[in-house]
């Protein structure tokens, strides 16, 4: 059977249709699917389309952000209130790319890629997935994360946050070989919310040093009560490596990802990422 092409209407006839066919995929920006068809690995079955508006809705200006999974990486960078993610948003691919790269796609997109996924577990987010008719369920992106690696799928129709309370908070950077369009030798966000100047309840995300975005833990708790100075970010960078299993590709080796893990993540810190 060759390609076949479905639109649907509504994202609860497109959970519905992708629960009842395995050989259903989603076709969302299509970066990652229309290669795959364009270099034959994907022959058989049925690439299904979602006009649904809702599927590109963003509520972006209260304290709780929601984002349809639709939303394209372009979407984000014209939108001022997410000014904080837009160097997220920006890492991921070029212009073209930006224009079709959608942030549900991000979540589903295999390492060194899923440079705005890495942004979303630093920030806490909620990934709304429906499965079949029923209504969509909040799982959080870490545990969306991991079952994503057991194989476990449904339709991400849009994922919400806790808007930072400071922008300045938020922070994201990108590691890559060939400026601006490389791909990651690895990611890092950081939400450092602090009281005083001390750091509470910090968020730190990797890319690419693990099969999926990974919490920096060690570091994360390293940093509870202290101050962004030498001896915080000291404690910081001994406790990185915590957790993390980089691979070696075409980038970078496991190694060399290991050894310059430690002195990004003092970069970011400090504030001298970019
Ligand atoms: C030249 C090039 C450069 C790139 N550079 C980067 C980069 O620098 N950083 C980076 O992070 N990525 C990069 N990518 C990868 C990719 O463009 C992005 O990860 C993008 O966000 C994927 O989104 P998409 O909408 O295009 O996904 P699609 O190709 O439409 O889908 C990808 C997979 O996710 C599934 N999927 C998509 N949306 C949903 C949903 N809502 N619910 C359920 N399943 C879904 C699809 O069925 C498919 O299996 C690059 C890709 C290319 C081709």
């Amino acid at each position: 059977m060759p390609l076949d092409v479905r639109v649907a209407t509504s994202m609860a006839e497109a959970a519905g249709l992708l629960a009842a066919d395995q050989r259903t995929k989603l076709l969302s920006g299509g970066t990652l699917v229309m290669r795959d068809v364009n270099e034959g690995r994907l022959l058989e079955g049925t690439l299904l389309r979602i006009t649904d508006p809702a599927f590109r809705q963003m509520n972006t200006s209260g304290a709780r952000i929601e984002l349809g999974a639709g939303v394209t990486m372009a979407m984000v960078l014209n939108n001022r209130d997410l000014a904080y993610l837009h160097a997220a948003a920006r890492a991921v691919g070029g212009p073209a790319i930006r224009q079709m790269a959608t942030i549900g796609g991000n979540l589903f997109a295999g390492t060194p890629y899923g440079d705005f996924a890495v942004a979303l577990l630093a920030l806490d987010a909620q990934v709304m997935v429906q499965s079949g008719y029923g209504s969509a369920r909040a799982i959080a992106i870490e545990e969306f994360l991991n079952s994503r690696e057991r194989g476990s799928s449904g339709l991400v129709t849009a994922v919400q946050f806790a808007r930072p309370q400071n922008a300045a908070d938020f922070r994201f950077y990108k590691v890559s070989r060939v400026k601006p369009k490389g791909l990651s030798v690895m990611s890092i966000a950081a939400h450092l919310p602090n009281a005083g100047g001390r750091i509470s309840q910090a968020r730190i995300a990797y890319g690419a040093m693990a099969p999926t975005p990974v919490r920096a833990r060690g570091a994360e708790r390293a940093l509870e009560g202290k101050t962004l100075d030498a001896t915080g970010i000291q404690a910081a960078k001994a406790a990185a490596l915590e957790g993390t299993r980089p691979a070696t590709d075409a980038i970078a080796t496991e190694w060399y990802r290991r050894e310059v893990l430690p002195v990004h993540l003092g970069r970011l810190l400090t504030g001298e990422g970019h």
